[in-house]
């Protein structure tokens, strides 16, 4: 059964505050201001206040800014997406440089490397492609002075070495954090943020609940990626940033805190590291 056929998981016990640290509202049904307030409302309704709507191409990214304008509670993140970075030309680059002035885009992303899709899409742009795009990505978010929001898929080890090798901005973003210990460790240590989506809550998913274990409070982040990756035990059904409380009360199971305590810290740290004007 596809996502789309499958019923929307019911709504979770509310935990407030919450922000969705990375979400594709044009990807959740996100049309125009009706359609992206009906998405809002509902993630309000539990907590949500207030999420990052992110951009993979540049019809998305233009989409994207428009959410962001649309509605106070959407902020965006606008890149070229590793797999599309084939598309990374000079007009695109000051397009991308352009909406990145605008104070409501509030990170560069999702950029970084793909190589999962790199044998499983003939359109997937090549690991030269990637690499080049995402050291671009990398300069920019230093010189715009506004935070990398990384995608990572089967690239730990190829993406640290870029990173380090261009030199880090301040802040770093890795979203859907899907490495084991050993790699949360060295993101820590490199004082990014990591970013945990509802793979964390997967039955089978014992290395990445280990790693959520190794990051300090002040690092640590909550996302859906809607419409992707459901929390358990919604895997498979259509997402949205509603469900974040699932994924957020797991998270602080694992880490043994109560939930209330844990959403303030990842709220904090989320309006932090993207400089959201809320009230606190
Ligand atoms: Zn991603
Ligand atoms: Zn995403």
């Amino acid at each position: 059964m596809s996502r789309r056929s499958r019923p929307a998981p019911p709504d979770p016990e509310p935990l407030s505050p919450l922000i969705d640290a990375h979400t594709h509202l044009a990807a959740c049904g996100g049309r125009d201001p009706e359609s992206v307030r009906a998405i809002l409302d509902h993630a309000q309704r539990v907590g949500v206040e207030a999420v990052v709507t992110v951009a993979d191409d540049m019809v998305d990214a233009r989409w994207a800014v428009s959410a962001a304008d649309w509605d106070d509670r959407a902020y965006a993140a606008v890149a070229l997406h590793p797999t599309h970075a084939a598309e990374l030309d000079d007009a695109a680059k000051s397009e991308l440089e352009q909406m990145l002035t605008h104070p409501r885009v509030v990170a560069v992303g999702e950029t970084g490397l793909d190589w999962y899709w790199l044998d499983r899409s003939a359109d997937c742009a090549t690991r030269e492609q990637q690499i080049e795009a995402f050291r671009w990505h990398i300069d920019l978010s230093k010189r715009i002075g506004k935070p990398l929001m990384i995608h990572n898929r089967d690239a730990d080890r190829d993406l640290l070495d870029v990173l380090a090798d261009e030199g880090a901005p301040e802040t770093v973003i890795m979203h859907c954090f899907s490495g084991d210990a050993g790699i949360a460790r060295e993101c820590v240590d490199r004082g990014y943020h990591l970013s945990f989506s509802g793979t964390v809550t997967f039955a089978n998913a014992t290395a990445l609940q280990a790693a959520a274990l190794v990051v300090p409070d002040e690092q640590i982040l909550v996302e859906t990626d809607a419409p992707f990756l459901t929390a358990h035990p919604f895997r498979g059904h259509p997402n949205q940033s509603y469900c974040l409380p699932y994924t957020a009360r797991r998270l602080a199971e694992l880490r043994s805190t109560d939930a209330e305590s844990f959403g303030r810290i990842v709220t904090s740290n989320a309006r932090h590291v993207y400089r959201l004007a809320l009230p606190n």
